[in-house]
C-alpha cells in the first residue's frame, strides 16, 4: 500500500486497482500525426520526456470523483498517437486545470498543458463534447457560463445586491476558433 493509500484509505487502493486495467493497442490505427499535432500545440512540446512514473495520476482529484480518469494513461496514448481513443472519449475535458500534477510530475510534462493541447487538436478536429459547444453558445448570448435564473436574482436580493441584466455582450465570440471549423 503507498503512501497515498494510507492517508486516503480504501478509496485510494480501488483507484490503485483499477489502474491495473489492460489497455489494448491496435497498431494499425495508430496516427503517428495525432503527437505531432500536440508537439506544436503550446503546452505539448514537452509530452516526450514523460516516464510514466504515474505521479500526476496520483496527484489527480479528479480521480477521487471518476478512478477511470487517467492523466498518465491519456499522456502515454497521445505518445503512442491513439487518437481515437483518445478523442472519442471526453476525459482530456474533465481536467479542471488545478495543476496538481503539473506541480509534481518530476520530468517536468506539464501534464495539465498537455491536456490543453490535446484540447486544442480535438476542436481543430471538429471533436467538442456537446457539454463544451453549450458553454460557447451561453456565453454568445447571455454573456455568462449559464442563463440567469429567477433563483439567481432572489438570491443577490437577500444579500441586498442589485439586479442583474439577464443578458450581457462583454464578449465577442469566434465559433470558428473556439469550437472548430467542422462544429
Ligand atoms: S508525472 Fe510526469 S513523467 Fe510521471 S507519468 Fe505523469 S506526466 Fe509522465
Ligand atoms: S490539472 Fe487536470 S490532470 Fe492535472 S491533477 Fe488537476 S485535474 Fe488532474
Amino acid at each position: 500500500m503507498g503512501i497515498s493509500s494510507q492517508i486516503l484509505g480504501e478509496k485510494v487502493v480501488r483507484l490503485a486497482e483499477s489502474d491495473t486495467e489492460k489497455t489494448v493497442v491496435e497498431a494499425e490505427k495508430l496516427d503517428p500525426t495525432f503527437l505531432r499535432k500536440i508537439l506544436r500545440h503550446p503546452g505539448g512540446e514537452q509530452i516526450l520526456v514523460c516516464f510514466q512514473c504515474g505521479v500526476c495520476s496520483s496527484s489527480c482529484p479528479l480521480r477521487l470523483i471518476n478512478p477511470e480518469y487517467n492523466p498518465r494513461k491519456i499522456v502515454k496514448k497521445a505518445i503512442l498517437g491513439m487518437k481515437d481513443q483518445v478523442l472519442s472519449s471526453d476525459f482530456v475535458w474533465f481536467c479542471a486545470d488545478c495543476n496538481a500534477c503539473t506541480e509534481r510530475c518530476p520530468q517536468g510534462v506539464n501534464p495539465s498543458e498537455v491536456m490543453k493541447a490535446i484540447k486544442n487538436v480535438a476542436i481543430e478536429e471538429g471533436i467538442v463534447p456537446a457539454a463544451v459547444k453549450k458553454i460557447v453558445e451561453n456565453l454568445e448570448e447571455h454573456g455568462r457560463l449559464y442563463p440567469l435564473e429567477d433563483f439567481n436574482q432572489e438570491e443577490r436580493e437577500m444579500l441586498d445586491l442589485p439586479e442583474l441584466e439577464p443578458d450581457v455582450k462583454v464578449f465577442k465570440i469566434d465559433r470558428k476558433k473556439l469550437l472548430g471549423d467542422k462544429t
